[in-house]
């Protein structure tokens, strides 16, 4: 593994379609931040939700971020090799007696739910008291015979494990002191989907673990997934990245951009402009002489003059 002292940022795109001003945001902030610290920088394809991938959007986000300018460290890992990680750190838990297999339906939880949390309805737990006390049995005693089962972490067993390792709280260096409380605002999140996809909170906690990274620069879009994070990282005996949540970009109706949003295409050409509108959005203040030089001259100025501390608060920015 790597000596502790080390910075190791990443930029995690999701295949879902091309790079966009969003993203290209996350990826200067986590990249600038990486390399003002001497960090290694490594990138990860997230196409751990192939339903929504968007064929050749991987092989285009990596070449738009050579166009930019961008150099990363090592290997690109790929989510969609990378299942038996997943499943290993699955089983761990399974092991722990943390998990539960749920049969019900999207319609059967909201339909049944009685409490609303960050993202919606709470899982009110019915596989779980089904089988109170028959954790980590054959499948066949905790699900509907035939119907597809997820794979559900429960966040309020009582054991010490659980009950203090999902009350999270940590200091994001951008948004500041967090503190989430996974029982009651999120609930028993699943681990692996009833389609058989492991869930993005788990792959990343795995994948994060596994490429050693120490600090976390992304869109603050994640802010309230990091918690679910923090608390597989303990459960699962993984040391916790610092995190740095960047605001999103978001059109004039506040939705975060994406291809259909998209005000203006990412092109190579207009590389040093969007750099430099990136580093604007970011708090940066580059001089506006900049705006005419050269894509190698603006990364020059981004990274000696890089203030993380001079990052907007704000959840989300309209551009
Ligand atoms: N793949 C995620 C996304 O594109 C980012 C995950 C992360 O940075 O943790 O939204
Ligand atoms: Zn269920």
């Amino acid at each position: 593994m790597y000596a502790s002292s080390k910075y190791i940022g990443r930029f995690a795109p999701s295949p879902t379609g091309p790079l966009h001003f969003g993203s290209l945001v996350a990826a200067v902030a986590s990249y600038c931040d990486a390399q003002a610290n001497s960090g290694k920088w490594l990138i990860r394809i997230e196409d751990i939700d192939k339903p929504r991938e968007m064929k050749g959007a991987a092989d285009d986000i990596l070449r738009t971020l050579e166009a930019f300018g961008f150099k990363w460290d090592g290997e690109i890992i790929t989510q969609s090799k990378r299942a038996e990680y997943y499943e290993n750190a699955l089983q761990t838990l399974k092991k722990l007696q943390l998990v539960y297999a749920c049969t019900c339906s999207r319609k059967e939880i909201a339909d049944s739910s009685t409490r609303i949390g960050i993202e919606g309805a709470i899982y009110n737990k019915k596989c779980l008291l089904k089988t109170t006390g028959v954790f980590n049995q054959s499948e066949s005693k905790t699900v509907k015979s035939g119907a597809p089962t997820a794979w559900r972490l429960n966040t309020s067993f009582e054991t010490d494990l659980t009950v203090s390792k999902c009350q999270i709280y940590f200091d994001d260096a951008i948004q500041g002191e967090i503190s989430q409380n996974i029982a009651q605002d999120i609930g028993d999140f699943v681990l692996k989907r009833a389609d058989g996809l492991f869930a993005y909170q788990l792959a990343v906690v795995v994948d994060d673990a596994a490429q050693g990274i120490t600090h976390i620069v992304r869109g603050a879009d994640l802010l309230n997934s990091t918690a679910r994070q923090l608390c597989l990282q303990q459960l699962l005996g993984f040391s916790t990245p610092h995190y740095a949540h960047v605001p999103v970009a978001v059109n004039a109706q506040g939705e975060k951009l994406s291809k259909q949003t998209l005000a203006a295409p990412i092109t190579p050409q207009a590389a040093p402009i969007l750099l430099f509108q990136a580093l604007m959005f970011l708090g940066q203040q580059p001089p506006a002489a900049l705006k005419q030089a050269s894509l190698a001259e603006i990364w020059t100025w981004a990274i000696s003059h890089w203030q993380l501390e001079h990052v907007p608060k704000q959840l989300k920015i309209g551009i």
